[in-house]
């Protein structure tokens, strides 16, 4: 994994954990083809305008996914921001308001809901006490591995 050039095009990352490259093109309009794992970006402006699509996908994604853990792990939050933070993947205020970084969104999904688990965690649990992690482990058991992970693909929080 390298960090982005300044000309992106050609330029491959990871999308939830999957190849993807960017394609220049001449058009308004972002294009994302999954199966192919191309992303057609306009000329102008390029790498503002993916950041706000990532930004996008990042908060429509992490919604769901948190949505989901938190039924399931029978908690509620507040909201959901997304943030560009470059120093942790997530967070979650005194008042449960969660907060992710959009470069989370280059995570494989099994990592983001790593994330989200530990933030909605911390909803029952405001420190990493051994009742904290007891009660992630009840949903991620191999958290020490997901965690792992998170620190071996710092990159990550340096692209875009
Ligand atoms: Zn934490």
């Amino acid at each position: 994994m390298q960090l982005p050039p300044e000309n992106l095009d050609g330029y491959t990352f990871l999308l939830l954990g999957a190849k993807c490259q960017i394609r220049l093109v001449d058009g308004r309009n972002i294009t994302f083809d999954e199966g192919a794992g191309i992303i057609g970006l306009p000329r102008k402006n390029a790498r503002d305008r993916l950041v706000k699509w990532l930004k996008e996908n990042a908060k429509r994604i992490f919604t769901i996914v948190t949505e989901r853990k938190a039924a399931e792990m029978q908690t509620s939050f507040h909201s959901v921001t997304i943030t560009s933070a470059k120093s942790k993947w997530g967070s979650c205020s005194y008042d449960n308001k969660l907060r992710y970084t959009f470069r989370l969104l280059y995570a494989p999904k099994e990592i983001i809901e790593y994330v989200v688990v530990h933030e909605l965690a911390h909803t029952k649990h405001k420190n990493h006490s051994p009742r904290f992690w007891a009660e992630v482990a009840k949903y991620v058991p191999d958290w020490k591995t997901k965690r792992q992970w998170l620190k071996t693909n710092g990159i990550l929080m340096e692209i875009f």
